[in-house]
C-alpha cells in the first residue's frame, strides 16, 4: 500500500548518473562497426532514450538531417573534428554515439566525462592502423570502458574471418581517403602475403567485388 503523500521518482531519473557507461565496437574496415553503433543506438531510441551520432567532418556518410530510421525517427548526426566543442550540444542527450572514433583526439576525456555525466558513449573506432600500431589514443579507451568488442569481416583475399586493415596503395600522406580501392580487411595470414598474389584462388587478382561508388570513398584512414 502506497501512502499518496509518497513521491514516486522515475526510475530513470533516479539512475540517471550511475547508468552512465562506456562501451567500445573495434574492429578493421568493412566489418561492420557503424552499422553495430547504430543497431545499438536505435535500441535506444525506440526506448525513448534521447540519442545523437558525432561523426568525423570529413567522413561524409550521413546527410546533414542525420539517419532516418524505419519508425520514421532521424537520429541526428552531429559533424565535427574535436569532441569537446560539443560538450554544451551532447548534454542534451542520453546515448551519445562516436563514429570513427579514432579521428578525435579527446575521445578518451570526451567519453569518460559524459559517461560520469550520466551518459551512455557508445563509440565505434578502428582498434589497429593500416600497420596493425594502436590508433591514436583509441585503445586507452579499454580501461574506462565497461563494455568492448572487435569485430571481424571477411578476408578479402582467402574468405577466412578479417581482423586487420591493410592498405593495398604504397601511399603514405598522413590521411588517405578510400575504401575497397584502397584498403583490404585481411586475415593474419594474408596480412603478410604479397597483396597481389591470393593464396586460395589461382587468378592474382583480389577476390573483391565492386561495391556502389557512394560507399567506395566513404573511409579514412591515417598514418599513425
Ligand atoms: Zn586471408
Amino acid at each position: 500500500m502506497m501512502s499518496s503523500s509518497q513521491v514516486i521518482v522515475p526510475p530513470r531519473l533516479e539512475s540517471q548518473k550511475s547508468a552512465g557507461h562506456i562501451q567500445v565496437i573495434f574492429g578493421p574496415m568493412f566489418s561492420g562497426k557503424t552499422t553495430e553503433l547504430i543497431r545499438r543506438l536505435k535500441r535506444y531510441q525506440i526506448a525513448n532514450y534521447k540519442c545523437l551520432i558525432i561523426k568525423y567532418a570529413k567522413d561524409d556518410r550521413y546527410s546533414k538531417e542525420g539517419i532516418a530510421t524505419h519508425d520514421r525517427n532521424t537520429l541526428p548526426a552531429i559533424p565535427s573534428e574535436k569532441l569537446s566543442d560539443l560538450k554544451h550540444e551532447a548534454e542534451q542527450y542520453d546515448v551519445i554515439g562516436i563514429d570513427e572514433g579514432q579521428f578525435f583526439p579527446d575521445v578518451v576525456s570526451f567519453s569518460d566525462q559524459m559517461a560520469d555525466r550520466g551518459k551512455i558513449v557508445i563509440i565505434a573506432a578502428l582498434d589497429g592502423t593500416f600497420q596493425r600500431k594502436g590508433f591514436g589514443d583509441v585503445l586507452q579507451l579499454v580501461p574506462i570502458a565497461e563494455s568492448v568488442i572487435k569485430l571481424s569481416a571477411v578476408c578479402m583475399k582467402c574468405n577466412n574471418e578479417g581482423h586487420f586493415t591493410r592498405r593495398k596503395t604504397q601511399e603514405t600522406s598522413v590521411e588517405v581517403i578510400g575504401g575497397t580501392d584502397k584498403y583490404l580487411a585481411v586475415c593474419r595470414a594474408c596480412f603478410q602475403s604479397p597483396i597481389k598474389q591470393s593464396p586460395n584462388k589461382t587468378n592474382s587478382t583480389p577476390s573483391m567485388k565492386p561495391i556502389p561508388s557512394d560507399k567506395a570513398n566513404r573511409k579514412l584512414f591515417t598514418v599513425s
